[in-house]
């Protein structure tokens, strides 16, 4: 298949590596946004990935297949554009979805990890119950940039007991070297680098 734009995506086409006209075209759906959320900052909006059927698809197809390989109990997105792909990948999987979340939010008892940011600190919950061990799980979220909430997140996980086998994203700001703040021994993905 050589234009991924006129119909889904062959299985062939659903592996990682992408080929790089299929990382182009996907490049070419995320939206620059300068300056936001404050200055120096390059905002990749992926509302132009959602909005866009053929490709919002692809990329949770190619995210789903990969992930399949795990043969994961649970899918777990972080909020809250890892709840949009997450979701959506248990369901193409047909298995459970776990939300990590902002402070706060759960209901529940829950699991906390604190992580440093640039100026400040932020952290993260998951309910004590969402998983334990035993479990293997899938982690999601939209980008990597520095790592520190997808590193955060993998604590939390760890925390409850659970295996992350894989950790995916869309994007991977690469120059960022987030990838450094995750597991040297966990499958680390992104359909599309910078
Ligand atoms: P980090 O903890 O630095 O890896 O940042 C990752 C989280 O912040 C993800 O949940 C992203 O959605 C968000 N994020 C960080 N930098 C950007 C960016 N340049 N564009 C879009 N989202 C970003």
């Amino acid at each position: 298949m050589t234009n991924p734009t006129a119909a889904k995506a062959q299985a062939s086409e659903l592996t990682l590596p992408l080929s790089k006209e299929n990382s182009d075209w996907l490049k070419s759906t995320i939206r620059d946004i300068p300056d936001f959320p404050k200055p120096g900052i390059i905002f990749k909006d992926i509302t132009t990935l959602l909005k866009d059927p053929k490709a919002f698809a692809f990329a949770v197809d190619v995210i789903s297949e990969h992930v399949r390989k795990h043969n994961v109990d649970y899918v777990v997105g972080i909020e809250a554009r890892g709840f949009i792909l997450g979701s959506v990948v248990a369901y193409n999987l047909n298995k459970g979805f776990i939300p990590i979340r902002k402070p706060n939010k759960l209901p529940y008892k829950v699991e906390r990890v604190e992580y440093d940011l640039e100026y400040g600190k932020d952290s993260v919950e998951v309910h004590i119950d969402a998983a334990s061990k035993g479990h293997k799980v899938a982690l999601l979220d939209d980008l990597l940039a520095t790592g520190g909430t997808a590193a955060a997140a993998y604590s939390l996980l760890t925390k409850l007991g659970a295996e992350v086998s894989t950790i995916g994203f869309i994007t991977e700001l690469g120059f960022l070297d987030g990838r450094k703040k995750l597991p040297a021994n966990s499958d680390i993905f992104s359909l599309i680098t910078y």
